[in-house]
């Protein structure tokens, strides 16, 4: 038996193995010491053996109220990734399976890793409506890629979407893979309008080291990006400096920050309502974008989500609050399930990378119904 995460985005421990019917593992912890959940693993030589995987330490994950009605992500040929029954008793997540091969991966969602994420700004940059601006360096080195749709000019607006600050949330840059795939497509005419009057610049990794690291929320510093956009530092968040002072070069006229919620089982926007400078014309802009995308795509919801933060009283280290308040401008965070849409369930494959990703390609519409109205 062997259980193995020294790959991109791998994340476990081994604590023992001797009993297949009582795997024991932990899930590390991020650098920052802080928050843990993230798990990706490779078990190996136990075809045919019915084993039994217990995470120990599943009740002090960052999020434990996550675990119930959660199916962890499998897959054998780490293309297709289905959902299995997994328990969650006593602070213990437990998976019981029987490998039909020699060797299958365990993950807390579809991983995207680096690799894919190079082959997305590669291909990106290989056509003609696409400029590629290397921002500068994480804390590891790693590049910090944006990708700019469109031209500038004097009656453009400025769009920007920004993925994965959250590194665990992988569903957000399965998103950025739909989203830039329908910005990239020629014969789509809303993508073609929207790039004659307006400019998209997107960063669809904002943390590449945590991301191949198996970080759930921090960077390699032990920072939470989206806990750094009031004041972020070269040391210790570039990469929310980077983007920012891109921002205030360029303008911002709309942003969408993408992530994934690990306890509500829906899509949902998160608002900018607790900022000082909140306005009926955001909420009435915001109000507008959900509609919209909801009629677009039915896997978005209006009902739940986040309470609403009291007037005043947003926390401004965030990007949408900040952002919403520096540039009196609609800024939102889109938040995607762990698990699954409890509106439309897919007992199988739960809430897939596909459906990440047709969500992404919806958000083209949701933009196009704001767009005139955005200054
Ligand atoms: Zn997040």
């Amino acid at each position: 038996m062997n259980i193995n995460c020294q790959f991109d985005a791998g994340n476990i421990e081994l604590v023992s193995g001797d009993d297949p019917q009582d795997i024991r593992l932990r899930v590390r912890k991020d650098v920052g010491d802080e928050h843990l959940q993230w798990f990706y693993f490779r078990l190996s030589g136990m075809r045919d053996v019915s084993c039994r995987l217990i995470i120990e330490n599943a009740g002090e994950c960052s999020y434990p109220k996550a675990w119930k009605d959660y199916r962890t992500a499998i897959s054998y040929d780490r293309e297709e990734w289905f959902r299995h029954p997994t328990e969650y008793t006593e602070g213990q997540l437990i998976i019981d399976i029987v490998p039909e091969q020699d060797a299958m991966w365990f993950a807390y969602f579809a991983p995207y890793s680096l690799e894919r994420h190079a082959d997305l700004i590669a291909e990106s940059l290989g056509y003609e409506r696409v400029t590629g601006h290397h921002l500068g360096l994480t804390v590891d080195g790693r590049d910090l890629d944006m990708l700019q749709f469109g031209t500038p000019g004097p009656d453009k607006r400025n769009l920007w979407f920004i993925a994965r600050q959250h590194p665990g949330e992988s569903m957000a840059e399965w998103w950025m893979e739909g989203f830039i795939d329908r910005l990239l497509d020629p014969d789509d005419p809303l993508s073609a309008v929207l790039l004659e009057k307006a400019v998209c610049y997107v960063v669809p990794n904002m943390n590449p080291d945590g991301s191949i690291r198996g970080h759930l929320r921090c960077n390699a510093t032990g920072a939470n990006l989206n806990r750094e956009w009031h004041e972020p530092t070269m040391e210790r968040s570039p990469e929310v400096l980077l983007v920012r002072n891109a921002m205030d070069a360029l303008g911002c006229d709309f942003c969408l920050d993408v992530h994934g919620d690990e306890e509500l089982p829906y899509n949902f926007i998160a608002g900018a309502e607790g900022i000082a400078g909140w306005t009926p014309r955001l909420a009435a802009l915001q109000a507008q974008f959900c509609a919209t995308l909801a009629n677009a795509n039915p896997d978005f919801q209006r009902v739940h989500g986040y309470p609403l933060d009291e007037p005043g009283k947003a926390n401004m280290t965030m990007c949408t609050n900040q952002i919403a308040q520096r540039f009196d401008c609609l800024a939102m965070t889109l938040e995607q399930p762990f698990k699954d849409n409890a509106d439309r369930p897919d007992l199988e494959m739960g809430w897939s990378p596909e459906r990440c990703s047709l969500l992404g390609r919806s958000a083209i519409d949701a933009v196009m119904s704001v767009l005139p109205k955005l200054r």
